[in-house]
């Protein structure tokens, strides 16, 4: 599936739980959502209860799961970490809601692939804080009651249209998080660069900031892979940077990211086949989404969620009711000539 969007495994999960800022302060960028998050969670403290339901929208790596992690750490309060996936019996979800103690924060990542039966369940949960268990079946089933301990869920979905309307409804507060600029990412590889013990003149970090597709993640994978590359071809012939302590000039950045195929505007693979297939083989589009997932062997829901957003942010890709279309700009990129899309 994915390259660059996702965590890999197990390293990357660990090496990611350490670069994952702990407080709001920390918390680079998205400034609205920061704000409205604070005074959530100020007057949470002020009544002493748990802070009100959150969703959490976006394109995977903008800092959903941080933000939940935030959340449950600067109200001091037990996190549980769960996932749409995971779910997929009113019983898994009974067994989650049964168990939280007073105030936990609960995570569900994914939140849109749940079992209905259990997005049913979870309705009365957010509302009154109680679930009806079934028990029995046909004409002699019952449901018995249950009071849960009050706690606040933090939904993540990358598909907010996904949700349903009594779903979305429930969440006393909702985000949408945006792509970061390049300024904001040059300071997520700032920190993260502080943390793995890599020098890194400006210039070296802008180079980074500006090819990691507007997410934090991939700019922190990218500074990963930046310092393998250093660590291992920066020895010889170099001034300064005692071993151990490598520094990156920006021809060290240019030459990694060349490596990993990120091209010199940040698009991967995937994003370049997805273009690719839209001008050359669509002349353009429009073409439907469903058509051009099979065209470039990926699922629609990764075109949908992650490619497109971000080809539709820089302006190389438009919507439109009979399907995607290429801008001139996207031919500009693959060198395409304009209109004579079948033409290499
Ligand atoms: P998501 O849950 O949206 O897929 P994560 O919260 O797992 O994304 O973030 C992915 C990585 O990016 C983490 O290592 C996290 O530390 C980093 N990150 C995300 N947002 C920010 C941010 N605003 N400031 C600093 N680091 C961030």
């Amino acid at each position: 599936t994915r390259d660059v969007a996702e965590p890999q495994d197990e390293i990357e999960l660990a090496v990611e739980g350490a670069l994952r800022p702990l407080s709001l302060a920390e918390f680079v960028g998205q400034h609205k959502v920061r704000g409205q998050l604070q005074l959530l969670l100020d007057a949470a403290r002020i009544r002493q209860r748990p802070a009100d339901h959150i969703l959490l929208s976006g394109p995977p790596g903008l800092g959903k799961t941080t933000l939940a992690m935030i959340v449950a750490h600067e109200s001091e309060r037990p996190l549980r970490l769960s996932s749409g996936p995971a779910i997929q019996h009113a019983g898994d979800m009974a067994a989650l809601l049964s168990s939280l103690t007073p105030g936990e924060v609960l995570f569900i990542d994914e939140i849109h692939r749940m079992a209905r039966s259990a997005e049913e369940m979870l309705y009365l949960a957010m509302e009154d804080f109680r679930i009806d268990i079934m028990v029995g079946k046909g004409a002699g089933a019952t449901s018995i009651p249950l009071e849960l301990a009050p706690f606040t869920l933090v939904g993540a979905t990358t598909r907010s249209g996904m949700l349903p309307n009594p779903l979305r409804d429930r969440f006393g507060f909702t985000a949408h998080l945006e792509y970061y600029e390049p300024e904001e990412l040059e300071q997520v590889v700032e920190r993260s660069a502080i943390v793995l013990g890599v020098g890194l003149p400006r210039h070296a970090r802008a180079e980074i900031a500006r090819r990691s597709r507007g997410t934090p993640r991939i700019a922190n994978r990218l500074l990963r892979r930046v310092r393998d590359y250093v660590l291992v071809h920066g020895q010889s012939g170099r001034a300064g940077g005692a071993p151990g302590s490598p520094a990156a000039t920006q021809a060290d950045v240019n030459a990694a990211l060349e490596l990993y195929d990120v091209d010199p505007i940040g698009l991967d693979r995937l994003d370049r086949a997805v273009l690719d297939a839209l001008v050359r083989r669509f002349r353009g589009g429009p073409v439907g989404l469903s058509t051009l997932a099979v065209t470039v062997g990926e699922e629609a829901e990764t075109i949908e969620s992650v490619v497109e957003p971000y080809l539709v942010r820089i302006g190389f890709m438009g919507r439109t009711p009979r399907g995607r279309i290429a801008t001139p700009e996207a031919y500009a990129h693959l060198r395409v000539p304009h209109g004579d899309g079948s033409l290499r």
